[in-house]
């Protein structure tokens, strides 16, 4: 007997996008920091009651109605979706994933709720983050070429520098002086959003991870970055307050510091190859449209640029959820589009293959690479082109 189904979604991702995102909004009330904090009603969110709802009707689509409660089903959302109850259509690297990791979001459930345009907590910090770091970067240049400088040198410190005393913000203050009306500089502004203060005179000392620069507890423990482990080299470094030191937050070290260390290893690899004079790296092209510029340099004649490559590196636990959401920027031209992925990503069984099909037929023309063989590539082709 034919069985009438309803129109199905293409797979189940919509279903854990909903889910991801009716539990950021979950969070917030209970932090008692979400947008409708005021008028908060009692009902669960909009997404979660949606993402619940179709995934009843996944179960009966299954043949098998589920007598679940919200509460069940919360508490499904902190264990690997293999083990739900219900065979989702999702990649079987996703489908190791879980939502919740004890009281907090996992990445993929972060990565899950922006792709369901859903302001979660942690991307409201790093949103404020972003704003405040555009906004130094706009007050202290007066040209686009002003700004632009600043905002890569603005950008490179959150990703260099996971912990910093006052001396050296102090520093970066001269570098970049503009103050708004209450007199504080836009840069000590964005440290503040960025970072957590404390208090301290003396000297301290921390041990940093050397391949991500975060800090790390102590020795043989893991610094917790993705794509480090637990044996990378440390180093120490001392920081020396007037007043204060500034650690990193969570969200900035999560969101903007930790996917940042891919296009920062990128970036350095390329710089060290530009006085050979073949090619210009720019950094973060137009306010970050763009991770990084690389224009090929006709040889006698460095002012003409004969070829442009333009990269795009992503550090996201999905490799599906990342295809579904990318976008090139239209107004940067470039003849090659890359999509550069760290090697931790790049080395996992299934994840470019999966990033590949869920970028298959969106228009992008783009070039999914790892970040060692996309700085091969710009070695080959400027020997290519220099001949
Ligand atoms: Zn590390």
């Amino acid at each position: 007997m034919p069985v009438l189904e309803p129109t199905p979604p293409d797979d189940d991702y919509l279903i854990v996008t909903l889910l991801s995102a009716g539990l950021a909004e979950i969070l917030d009330r209970r932090a008692g920091s979400g947008p409708d904090e005021a008028n908060t009603d009692g009902l669960l969110p909009a997404a979660w009651r949606a993402g619940f709802g179709r995934l009843w009707m996944r179960c009966a689509q299954l043949g098998q109605l589920p007598d679940w409660s919200d509460l069940d089903l919360l508490a499904l959302c902190g264990r690997p979706m293999t083990t739900w109850p219900v065979a989702l259509r999702l990649s079987s690297a996703d489908l190791d994933q879980s939502l919740l990791d004890g009281d907090r979001l996992t990445d993929f459930a972060v990565q899950g709720a922006r792709n369901a345009r859903s302001d979660v907590e942690a991307g409201w910090t790093q949103q404020r983050v972003f704003e405040a770091l555009k906004q130094a970067a706009a007050q202290n240049g007066k040209s686009p070429a002003e700004r632009q400088e600043a905002y890569v040198r603005l950008r490179r410190f959150l990703i260099d520098h996971a912990v910093v005393d006052d001396t050296q913000v102090t520093k970066l203050e001269r570098h970049l002086p503009e103050r708004d009306n209450s007199g504080q500089t836009y840069v000590l502004k964005l440290m503040q959003t960025a970072y957590d203060q404390k208090p301290a005179t003396d000297v301290e000392r921390y041990r940093l991870c050397r391949r991500c620069h975060n800090v790390v507890a102590r020795r043989g423990v893991s610094c917790g970055t993705a794509g480090c482990g637990a044996n990378e080299p440390t180093r120490f470094v001392d920081l020396n307050p007037l007043a204060v030191i500034y650690e990193q937050n969570r969200a900035t070290r999560r969101y903007i510091h930790d996917p940042g260390l891919v296009e920062a290893r990128i970036l350095n690899d390329l710089h060290a190859d530009e006085p050979a004079g073949a090619i210009r790296v720019t950094p973060y092209p137009k306010l970050d449209k763009l991770d990084v510029l690389i224009e090929f340099l006709e040889q006698s004649d460095k002012t003409k640029v004969v070829e442009t490559w333009g990269v795009d590196a992503k550090d996201q636990v999905s490799a599906t959820l990342l295809g579904r959401s990318f976008t090139w920027p239209t107004d940067i031209e470039c003849d090659r589009r890359y999509l550069a992925l760290p090697m931790h990503r790049w080395l996992r069984a299934g994840y470019s293959k999966d990033l590949r099909a869920a970028l298959d037929g969106r228009g992008h023309d783009v070039r999914v690479i790892d970040e060692k063989g996309l700085v091969r590539q710009v070695r080959a082709r400027a020997r290519e082109l220099s001949r």
